[in-house]
């Protein structure tokens, strides 16, 4: 199979696509879809593109309340919340979302950062 697979954001929701052509009959295979996306088909954009993380580098309460409100939309891996540090990790196109909807919802852009996590 050749494979490929995607995410793209439409407001605040992220959309997904697969698409799959089998080399030996020419038969293909194609999936699209809201969040959330089957692991097997998010797992090929983590591979491919790698894994994103949000960290939040104020200790506020505001924060912590920040970060509650965002992530309940997010479909992405919330870590537990120590802070400052870490609070998810996921696909770009999902931690992009998070740490937009953490500034909408006021966290100060100094105080949020989205890094591609080591592998
Ligand atoms: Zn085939």
């Amino acid at each position: 199979m050749e494979v490929a697979a995607g995410q793209t954001r439409v407001d605040d929701k992220v959309m997904w696509w697969f698409s799959g052509r089998c080399r030996s009959c020419d038969m293909q295979v194609e999936s699209d879809g809201e969040a959330p996306m089957p692991d097997e088909y998010r797992d090929l954009i983590l591979r491919s593109s790698g894994h994103y993380g949000v960290h939040v580098l104020n200790r506020s309460a505001m924060s912590l309340n920040v970060i509650r409100k965002a992530t309940l939309r997010s479909v992405a891996d919330i870590s537990p919340l120590e802070l400052p540090g870490l609070v998810a990790t996921g696909t770009e196109t999902e931690m992009r979302l998070l740490y937009d909807n953490l500034v909408a919802n006021g966290l100060n852009q100094s105080e949020v950062e989205l890094r591609l996590a080591p592998p």
